[in-house]
């Protein structure tokens, strides 16, 4: 470390500086992107892992930038939660979800359902939960066809928050999924007293399922837990046959992955229901 510069900062950061000018580069980009409606929606189908039927899908938000090509959300989420951008982003992914969700429910898929991906932050303080009954009703669907993930990382800092979120999406028949489970901090009384509908295994421990007894042993304690208080399961990340039979003998009823199908446009999903 150098010494401190006049400003007060540290010269050493000069780093550290290029990579905040990246950010606001970014931000300003992603701006634009969302002014201009550069931003678009792709699905990935949920599929039971016993009948190969789909059941949900999830909704996932893509950028394509004409300079930076395709930008990872991984990427630019944290930049939208960071600059206040992400409640556009959230509004903007459930309308064009709920969008989707109503031409497939007019196709004749009215059994299928939709999980938006929405950060924490968008909620707290906020009225945020009415907006998204609103959004339903304006498109006509049903409460139960519409499943909000939030992460449980973010859901144990911040869990009296997300108790009383839960509770508002309750009492409508709104469904509520924690996200990446087994990567944060809650404990099991976290899970039993915020009682989700949905637990998405975070897909770490599915890539390690042949490999490692232990995430063997914890994937199994998830599920039969999950099945012991009502919730449902899903498996994230599944890529290989071996990985599915494996969830299939613990009983795991839903199941993601590229082994499966990639999430892809809407247009492509319609036909992949085609040609099942
Ligand atoms: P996530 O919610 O855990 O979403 C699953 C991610 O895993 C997606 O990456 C998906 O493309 C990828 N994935 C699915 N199956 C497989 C597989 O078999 N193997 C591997 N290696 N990956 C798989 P994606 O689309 O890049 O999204 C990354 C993260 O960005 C999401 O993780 C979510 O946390 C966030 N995100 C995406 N869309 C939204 C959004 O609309 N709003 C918010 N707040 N966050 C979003
Ligand atoms: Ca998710
Ligand atoms: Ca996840
Ligand atoms: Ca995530």
């Amino acid at each position: 470390m150098k010494g401190q510069g006049r400003n007060g900062f540290c010269e050493y950061d000069g780093e550290l500086q290029s990579e905040y000018i990246q950010k606001l580069k970014l931000r300003d980009r992603l701006k634009k992107a969302i002014a201009e409606e550069a931003l678009t929606v792709h699905y990935q189908p949920i599929v039971n892992a016993q009948t190969g039927e789909i059941n949900k899908l999830e909704a996932l938000v893509r950028w394509h930038d004409d300079v930076e090509g395709d930008i990872s959300p991984v990427a630019f989420i944290p930049i939208a939660e960071k600059y206040g951008l992400i409640k556009q982003v959230g509004a903007f992914v459930l309308h064009q979800a709920c969008r989707d969700l109503k031409k497939l429910h007019d196709a004749g898929h009215t059994r299928l359902s939709i999980s938006v991906n929405r950060s924490v932050k968008e909620f707290i303080n906020s009225s945020d939960e009415l907006q998204v009954w609103e959004v339903i009703e304006q498109y006509g669907l049903p409460d139960k066809s519409i499943i909000v993930e939030i992460t449980e990382s973010t859901a144990s800092q911040e869990s009296s928050d997300i108790q009383s979120l839960l509770g508002y999406f309750k009492q409508r028949d709104i469904q509520v999924a924690l996200d990446d489970f087994g990567t944060g901090y809650s404990s099991l009384s976290a899970v039993v007293e915020l009682r989700p509908d949905i637990i998405k295994i975070d897909r770490g421990f599915i890539k390690e399922l042949g490999s490692s007894q232990d995430s063997l042993t914890l994937v199994s304690l998830i599920i039969d837990l999950s099945h012991k208080l009502g919730i449902k399961v899903v498996a994230e990340g599944v890529e290989t046959k071996a990985q599915l039979d494996i969830l299939r003998e613990l009983k795991c009823k839903y199941v993601q992955g590229f082994y499966f199908s990639k999430p892809v446009p809407l247009d492509t999903f319609m036909a992949q229901l085609k040609t099942r």
